[in-house]
């Protein structure tokens, strides 16, 4: 009865892209690869706890009065600073700077500000199962691009917006999520390019893009934007704390003026308290020192993966080497299912989970590969669950 209550987008036949995204392993000895998770001993608390006694130092019981929807104007001109300098988004401006519950709120409020049930919504395959969360809510008209090593196919792209209405794409165009590839410049021109001339908004999710442990930084896809076409959005999640919330994005003036109005009506504001806490820990420290010393551990890490990967798995399993953030995607060969195996042979025999690739599709209908964190575990557990992964398979493909 009261099942029928509830609206068409959380009826049960719809059950959420997150559950059962990471087994509940309680062996002692199980390497979990499941985790987007930054690495807690690098969290720099004390500066964060300093950071927070500052802000309510310098407001007192003001602190935590409500505020405004756009934030302090001191976080918002250092982040716009930082999108001229470290984005190469020269035009950044203080009113251009949105600040959000996290990055994850940046993609709800834009798909909520763009989509209409049925819109057309390209997407690339894989793509983040978060945003795809966030997406199903709107009842968008899905198109998939396929992902390749220097990002989403644009060919595929240009056929699709030939042929349909495209409002809105969604790209993790940075050490994506869960592909581990980064846009080539040349895609990043062209896609803007595509944008303009077929008229559609580009959302850019970059919250890895700080953590390059190879090559030099390429120019944000929106440094490429003529017509205000893209929003770019970022994230402390993973460069601070996940437990921060905060994320930040740089769109026109235009579009921000709508997102004011979606977010207050979702939740009023982020909490001054941590935005402010933010902007004091971003005046007294240096956050890109901070990011350096994540980038010694991680890239180490990554080295760890890739020599582990080389060396463990059977032939005919391909894994991308990722320049920076936090995952690399291995394809096995089409006869495996990566959910099936997950649950009757990864799981139960060899204490090891991973996630499955049919969760990062919008169609749910790839079942030939895996995503692999691997800066939340040691060297040592790298090591070990990837000799565990590599003997999996080994018997899956031998049978
Ligand atoms: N986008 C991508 C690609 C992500 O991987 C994540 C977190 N895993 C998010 C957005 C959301 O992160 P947060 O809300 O913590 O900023």
């Amino acid at each position: 009865m009261l099942k029928e209550l509830f609206a068409n987008r959380v009826q049960p036949d719809n059950p959420s892209r997150l559950e059962g995204l990471f087994p509940q392993m309680n062996f002692d000895d199980a390497i979990l690869f499941t985790a987007g998770s930054p690495a807690e001993e690098l969290f720099p608390k004390e500066a964060i706890r300093q950071a927070y006694l500052d802000a309510m130092d310098l407001e007192g019981a003001h602190t935590f009065q409500y505020h405004t929807v756009s934030g302090p104007i001191e976080l918002r001109e250092k982040l716009a600073v930082r999108a001229q300098q470290k984005m190469q988004i020269e035009n950044a401006k203080p009113e251009n700077i949105m600040l959000t519950a996290g990055g994850q709120q940046g993609i709800d409020l834009i798909a909520k500000l763009l989509l209409n049930k049925g819109d057309g919504l390209v997407v690339e395959a894989p793509t983040y199962v978060g945003a795809l969360s966030s997406f199903d809510m709107y009842e968008p008209s899905y198109h998939e691009v396929d992902l390749e090593p220097d990002g989403m196919n644009l060919d595929q792209l240009e056929e699709i917006l030939k042929t349909n209405n495209i409002k809105m794409l969604y790209t993790v165009a940075d050490f994506h999520n869960p592909g581990g590839v980064t846009m080539s410049i040349a895609k990043r021109k062209r896609l803007v390019e595509l944008a303009n001339q077929y008229n559609f908004i580009i959302l850019e999710d970059t919250p890895y893009r700080d953590l390059r442990y190879v090559g030099e930084a390429l120019p944000a896809i929106k440094h490429f934007d003529t017509e205000d076409r893209v929003v770019f959005l970022s994230s402390f999640s993973k460069v601070l704390m996940p437990t921060l919330r905060l994320g930040w994005m740089v769109a026109s003036k235009q579009i921000i003026q709508r997102l004011y109005k979606l977010k207050e009506a979702a939740d009023l504001e982020v909490p001054n308290i941590t935005a402010s806490a933010v902007n004091q820990y971003l005046e007294k420290n240096d956050l890109d020192e901070h990011i350096k010393q994540l980038i010694q551990v991680y890239s180490l890490k990554r080295q760890v993966m890739f020599d582990a990967l080389q060396r463990e798995m059977p032939e005919g399993v391909k894994a991308t080497c990722p320049d920076g953030g936090f995952f690399t995607w291995l394809t096995v060969p089409d006869e495996i299912n990566t959910t099936d195996l997950l649950y009757q042979s990864a799981t139960p025999d060899a204490h090891i989970a991973y996630v499955p690739s049919k969760n990062f599709y919008a169609f749910k209908d790839h079942t030939n590969g895996m995503r692999l964190n691997f800066t939340g575990l040691t060297p040592d557990e790298i090591n070990d669950g990837m000799h565990r992964l590599g003997e999996v398979l080994d018997k899956a493909m031998n049978n």
